[in-house]
């Protein structure tokens, strides 16, 4: 599938340091940093530093180091949140929105990571 990566989306221009973040974490494929209009008491978006659309871009096209590292990232900044769900008052949810029915604003690959409260049930 082509895909087309806008290279002036936003997490592309905190991605090249053109605008600020409030950083969470950072690794050689995968940065992390708070959303700007958290939607719970942690909310937290991870992205891959390549250039990718979406989880499908990414999947299809993205490198074996990219994806392991992208993928125990998310692990980590849970674990750094200290939401890990050891007991019975913690947990997260991961959400990575793709295209106009996902309601995806930002066209580069990111992983919501929210938690610090019940998130409720989810809708479709
Ligand atoms: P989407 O709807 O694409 O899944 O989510 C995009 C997210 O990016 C939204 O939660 C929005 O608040 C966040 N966002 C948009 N612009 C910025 C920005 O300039 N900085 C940060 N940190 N987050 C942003």
């Amino acid at each position: 599938m082509p895909y087309t990566y806008d290279d002036q989306n936003i997490f592309a221009k905190i991605l090249r340091g053109e605008i600020p973040c409030n950083k969470v974490a950072e690794t050689e494929h995968t940065l992390a940093f708070h959303d700007i209009a958290p939607h719970a008491p942690h909310h937290v978006l991870v992205i891959p530093k390549g250039a990718y659309v979406n989880y499908d871009h990414f999947a299809d096209m993205a490198s074996d180091a990219e994806i392991v590292d992208f993928t125990r990232a998310v692990g980590a900044v849970c674990v750094q949140l200290g939401v890990c769900p050891t007991n019975e008052q913690a947990g997260y949810r991961l959400i990575s929105n793709a295209g106009p029915d996902g309601m995806q604003e930002v066209p580069h690959l990111h992983v919501h990571v929210l938690a610090g409260t019940r998130i409720g049930p989810l809708t479709a």
